[in-house]
């Protein structure tokens, strides 16, 4: 696995390699667990060349995040990309990817400014300005993302689609710990307490999926019964919605296109996740 921190070395790199290669690109900001690693697995399957890349966006935090706290395990990183097939990994810095003077925004209306968009005052901006930088560096043909950051793949597909972008986004499957709670960089933020109640964001799904089986359609209904539970486990609600799967467009009733989105504070730790309810 080769290591490239420059923007100036990641462009030569990739000169040598798009013409006659296959390249998957697995965009992170480090901390690495199985659930990237299951996109660096699927990236690694389908395409001649992996490239990751591990780079904590400041533009994506706003000032009061968690930016300075974001975890940072670069040795262990580099251990786990190797293993998984990464060819090259681009660790830039902050002054190769927004120089002085760095003047320049990407930004999706409207689908940014619901859900996480609502509460995380231009953390989108952040990510399409961040994604569109490293498409261009990386030109991938494929794009590997979680849908865990289900958002996040709906925003970044319509800035694909609107900016005539080639690469392909490949939305992978969440990768959960075996009790259900979705892997995520901020859990190692819980406390064993927190941990526990952490949990009550799958358990909600699954009540609201067990609900809709038995015939349940209305949201109010479907809402309130996560809600008791996430309240049950100390959690306090960001938001609760129900969204069409493939255009993210608030639902008025249960069907079996609806994937629920949440997003809920377990103490300081702002925890999301998403699922279908069938
Ligand atoms: P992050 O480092 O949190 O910015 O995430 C980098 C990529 O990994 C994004 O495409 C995330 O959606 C994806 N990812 C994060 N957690 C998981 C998970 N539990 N399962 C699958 N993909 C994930």
């Amino acid at each position: 696995m080769r290591i490239i921190k420059s923007v100036a070395e990641m462009r030569k790199v990739t000169n040598s390699l798009t013409w006659k290669s296959k390249v998957g690109f697995v965009p992170t900001m480090g901390a690495l667990h199985k659930g990237h690693i299951s996109l660096a697995e699927a990236a690694r399957k389908e395409c001649k060349i992996v490239v990751m890349s591990i780079y904590v966006n400041p533009s994506q935090f706003a000032p009061n995040e968690d930016l300075d706290s974001y975890p940072r395990t670069l040795r262990s990183d580099l251990e786990l990309a190797e293993n998984a097939g990464v060819d090259y990994i681009f660790l830039p810095t902050d002054a190769e990817m927004y120089p002085e003077g760095y003047k320049t925004w990407v930004n999706v209306e409207e689908i940014t400014d619901i859900l996480c968009g609502a509460t995380r005052s231009g953390h989108f901006r952040g990510v399409t300005t961040i994604v569109t930088k490293l498409m261009n560096l990386i030109k991938p043909d494929f794009m590997y993302m979680g849908e865990k950051d289900f958002q996040q793949v709906a925003v970044l597909k319509k800035m694909i689609e609107d900016l005539n972008i080639s690469t392909v986004i490949k939305a992978c499957p969440t990768v959960r710990e075996s009790d259900g709670l979705a892997m995520s960089s901020r859990n190692t933020y819980l406390s064993p307490e927190e941990r526990k109640q952490a949990l009550c964001l799958n358990l909600s799904m699954k009540q609201a999926a067990a609900l809709y089986q038995r015939g349940e359609t209305s949201l109010t209904v479907i809402r309130n019964s996560m809600t008791e539970i996430i309240l049950a486990n100390q959690g306090r609600i960001d938001y609760i919605e129900f969204v069409d799967r493939d255009t993210l467009a608030v639902k008025e009733s249960a069907d079996d296109k609806t994937r629920i989105v949440l997003a809920v504070f377990i103490g300081k730790t702002r925890l999301i996740d998403n699922g279908d309810l069938v």
